[in-house]
């Protein structure tokens, strides 16, 4: 059970372990602390149910068939879309489109209307903290058009330089592709505002928003922005899904960007004609059961409700910051004011690699490395940090566990009692 350890230390609300199967597996003989949510979270039983139920009552290619299974399996698929539909809060089940996750969604974005439109001289605007899915897709564009890329720099304590922002937008920039939340610092991106000042000098907005979409609620109307993406596997749900959610009025005016069964109206040799959005974006045969377990997912996220997980991975997050800035040598990296649920570190005197072996050998999992987010790195002086991100399931006893593990490090590294100041700023 959670109980506060510390006074002024917010309470964790959520004891939901139970219903993800895998966290009761002992890793190395040890009870597993999972904090690599940032990567992949673990899934419910609902999840890993609705997908073997699919395969076993239901499966059967969709749009296709004129058999009962056929028409049974894509009302379960459409039913998939409208429920993503209404968890981002857009206007209309069309414009969703189901992807492989965020990585193709934002290649998508970059093929079908960044390719066509851009051209020598215009501008695709970035930030330093983006994960390399939305920086190289935007790269092989600027390489296709003659686009250029220009990015807002991050300040010392991982926030987005606001007034940097507002000096590069000019109308030379064409599109803003932002992340919601840094996968590495979990800094949340105040992507509403930017959103608006994009607009104003006639950008396009793309929300990156793998690492949003798990901790918070989502509305991409109150947003207002053009398109968001985010991955099934970060939010409970299978890996090989995800969506790309695109206003109606631009997916209609954008090409195809794969052919294929399933996105066509027509096909003659002379002239081939497409379906309208989304299934122009869905060539050939979808994760049909990924989308069906998707929608569990989400069903599951919402019936927790997205409320309560933030405000329950807030406490564990304050109690975390605490617990690491109360260690000697250690040195958290990104201290923005408004944080998702991540904690970047480093550990005087231990490389992040070494960390994230030791902490494995105590059940404590972990990221360590550059979390595809090299830009980031460079801009801090660093090879990469240690990372521990949080999930719906984790209590403090997970956190325990990486303080006690972090401790055992520095006796084995003859690190402990450093002096690093914890200043926020890694290098
Ligand atoms: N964007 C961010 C911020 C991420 O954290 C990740 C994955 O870690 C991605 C994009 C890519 O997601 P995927 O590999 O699921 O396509």
């Amino acid at each position: 059970m959670n109980a506060p350890r510390e006074p002024g230390v917010q309470t964790p609300i959520l004891d939901l372990a139970a219903d993800f199967p895998i966290l009761s597996r002992p890793v190395h003989g040890r009870r597993l602390a999972y904090l690599d949510n940032g990567a992949t979270t673990q899934k419910p039983a609902a999840v890993i149910e609705a997908e073997a139920r699919f395969y076993r009552e239901s499966n059967a290619n969709i749009h296709r068939g004129v058999h009962w299974l056929s028409q049974h399996a894509t009302e379960l698929y459409d039913g998939a879309r409208a429920t993503v539909q209404r968890f981002l809060n857009a206007a209309r089940a069309d414009e969703i489109v189901f992807t492989r996750g965020t990585t193709e969604a934002i290649n998508l974005v970059a093929q079908s209307w960044g390719r066509p439109r851009l051209a020598a001289g215009d501008e695709i605007l970035l930030s330093t903290m983006e994960h390399h899915s939305n920086i190289v897709p935007w790269q092989l564009v600027c390489e296709q058009t003659g686009a250029v890329l220009k990015v807002i720099p991050v300040q010392d304590n991982g926030e987005l330089d606001m007034a940097a922002f507002e000096g590069l937008l000019g109308e030379r920039t064409r599109l803003l592709a932002i992340t919601h939340v840094s996968n590495a610092l979990g800094t949340v991106n105040p992507v509403a505002e930017m959103t608006r000042r994009a607009h104003a000098v006639g950008a396009v907005v793309l929300v990156d928003g793998a690492q949003a979409v798990a901790h918070q609620a989502v509305d991409v109307q109150a947003i207002g922005c053009d398109f968001y993406a985010f991955s099934g596997h970060k939010l409970y749900g299978p890996t090989g899904i995800g969506a790309l959610y695109g206003r109606a009025e631009l997916l209609r005016h954008m090409p195809p960007w794969q052919g294929g069964g399933d996105m066509i109206r027509t096909v003659a040799f002379d002239n081939t004609t497409f379906a309208p959005p989304p299934q122009r974006f869905e060539a050939g045969t979808p994760n049909i059961a990924g989308a069906i377990a998707l929608a569990a997912a989400i069903d599951y996220v919402q019936a927790v409700g997205l409320a309560r997980i933030h405000a329950h991975e807030q406490a564990l997050l304050d109690y975390g910051t605490r617990a690491l800035q109360d260690i000697p040598g250690v040195r958290l990296v990104g201290t923005a004011q408004d944080r998702a649920g991540i904690l970047s570190f480093l550990v005087d005197g231990i490389h992040p690699h070494d960390l994230g072996t030791i902490l494995d050998a105590e059940g404590v999992a972990i990221r360590a490395g550059h979390h595809c987010a090299m830009p980031l790195m460079t801009r801090f002086g660093i090879p990469g940090t240690a990372r521990a991100s949080l999930g719906l399931y984790n209590g403090l006893a997970d956190l325990d566990a990486l303080v006690a593990a972090i401790h055992k490090a520095q006796a084995l590294f003859g690190t402990r009692g450093g002096t690093a100041p914890c200043t926020g700023r890694a290098a």
